[in-house]
């Protein structure tokens, strides 16, 4: 090992979760010496249940192998990149359909077994409850323990880092009915960039009984049903009386209908999510709703009949910081550059996601090793969609977020007609694994594949461009 803080060429992994297993090896095929730190079995999280590595804490699902779905490119991209995360899954697949579901025992072991059997791998047992000094990944996930989460609230920054998620509903702008919503901002202060859906007395009354009567989530064990008032959920706060929400999240001042000058009973504000403009947040939607009557309830919104939910909302104990306030690109820490992160703790959600960003936090340490700095695969993957997302969005209202088609950039054309959704996806789908397997050959990664790199030269040009880039992005370099 050479410049960069390497030092001696040995790192740090702290959870051996998905993104920490990942990562740990790539880096060992890379020629790290890891030390991987699990806190279980010695100390267990409220939800794991073993000792081994990548336990999966609920679902025994990745996701649908669909190319047709977000999840379908996501674990098709990580298949291209030799994912050890996918690997073991697709060996303990068990029969479901289109989706790569798991015998969760079998594949947490056959995770454990892979890294135990890595030459230049330690697992360390037990709680890392300060973060250690020199090159360290952190990917403790949503459940991260409460020393730790101090510690990174330390270099964090306090008010960076979260303990809960309040994730709202997010639409694909193309699934909107525009002959229905208006754009306009509150009194016609700055940009209408917002779109609202105008409710009558008749759609508000029928939408707040549908919305209290339907089906919700019960809270885990360790989840408080405590909320804060900021980011209670919808149905909680319509359930506190009928017009609590037209008063509240719902409010229709200063938003009249610009076709008529009229200001509606109720409306909701959809909030760009995106620069593109490709996605729309319901503003103050965050609930805790079943995800099918998420999609019933929602629809029944004036404007959202047909609307594509590319990520239902959610409130959950999930420990993530503010990356669009914190990470470079590369996912390391701007006030401390020797610091990465990855997993859900970065901001992504779910299994294959976080895997994913462990995958690509190790490659990032794998270049800065080499005096060099990672360019992320192109935004017209899923891979980059997403940390182009949890790098650009807009850190006021950071929510996690899961693969989906509204972060790829649209295509040019415009698909018409019956089934022209489908052709888009199957178009979006087939550019991003063609890029995603022309920037591995862009920057010679097949070895991710092969397991380990040809030789020390492959390995050094790995994903990588001039150090420059690292300097620009560096903030408050350590
Ligand atoms: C209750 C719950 C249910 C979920 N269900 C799903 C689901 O069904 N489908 C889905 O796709 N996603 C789900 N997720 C979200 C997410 O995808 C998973 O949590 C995923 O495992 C995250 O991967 P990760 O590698 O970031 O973290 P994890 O897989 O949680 O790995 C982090 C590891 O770090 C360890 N650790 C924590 N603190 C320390 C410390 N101080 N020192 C040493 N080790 C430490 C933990 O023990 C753990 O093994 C769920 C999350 C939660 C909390």
């Amino acid at each position: 090992m050479n410049a960069s803080g390497f030092g001696d060429g040995s790192v740090t992994i702290v959870g051996g979760g998905l993104a920490g297993s990942e990562a740990a090896r790539v880096l060992a095929a890379a020629g790290f010496d890891v030390a991987l730190h699990e806190m279980r079995p010695e100390r267990p999280t409220p939800a794991h249940k073993t000792g081994d590595l990548a336990e999966l804490v609920c679902s025994n699902s990745l996701g649908s192998r669909e190319i047709s779905t977000g999840k379908g490119v996501l674990l098709a991209e990580l298949q291209l990149l030799g994912s050890l995360v996918v690997q073991a899954a697709t060996r303990h697949a068990v029969p479901a359909g289109n989706s790569l579901a798991v015998e969760r025992e079998g594949f947490a072991r056959d995770v454990t077994g892979a890294i135990a059997a890595l030459e230049r791998v330690t697992v360390v047992r037990g709680e890392v409850a300060a973060l250690p000094r020199g090159p360290t990944l952190v990917a403790t996930g949503p459940l991260t323990s409460e020393s730790l989460a101090l510690s990174i609230a330390r270099a964090a920054g306090r008010t960076q880092l979260f303990f809960y998620d309040a994730i709202a509903p997010i639409v694909a702008a193309d699934s909107i009915d525009a002959d229905v919503v208006y754009a306009a901002t509150r009194h016609g202060r700055g940009e209408p960039d917002f779109l609202n859906c105008p409710l009558g007395p008749d759609d508000y009354e029928h939408f707040i009984d549908e919305l209290v009567a339907a089906e919700k989530v019960l809270a885990k064990d360790f989840e408080q049903e405590r909320y804060f008032e900021g980011c209670m959920p919808i149905e909680v706060m319509a359930d506190r009386g009928r017009q609590t929400l037209a008063f509240g999240p719902m409010r229709p001042v200063g938003l009249p209908d610009p076709r008529t000058g009229a200001i509606p009973h109720a409306v909701v504000q959809l909030r760009r999510e995106d620069k593109a403009g490709q996605l729309y947040n319901l503003v103050g939607f965050q609930t805790k709703l079943k995800y099918p009557e998420q999609k019933r309830v929602f629809r029944l919104i004036p404007g959202l009949e047909r609307a594509e939910f590319v990520r239902l909302g959610s409130i959950h104990r999930n420990t993530f910081i503010s990356t669009p306030a914190l990470l470079c690109e590369d996912l390391s820490l701007r006030s401390r550059r020797d610091l990465w992160f990855a997993g859900q703790i970065v901001g992504c959600e779910g299994y294959a996601e976080s895997a994913a960003m462990g995958l690509m936090a190790a490659l990032a340490m794998v270049a800065r090793a080499r005096g060099a700095v990672l360019e992320p695969p192109p935004r017209t993957t899923m891979i980059g969609g997403l940390m182009g997302y949890i790098r650009d969005a807009d850190p006021r209202h950071f929510q996690p977020m899961n693969s989906n088609f509204g972060l790829l950039p649209a295509p040019a054309q415009r698909f018409r007609g019956k089934g022209a959704r489908a052709a888009k996806r199957t178009w979006l789908a087939e550019r991003a694994l063609g890029d995603m397997a022309a920037w591995i050959e862009r920057h010679d990664l097949g070895w991710l594949a092969a397991g380990t790199p040809t030789d020390e030269s492959s390995c050094s040009a790995s994903g990588v461009t001039a150090e420059a880039g690292a300097a620009s992005d560096a903030g408050s370099a350590a």
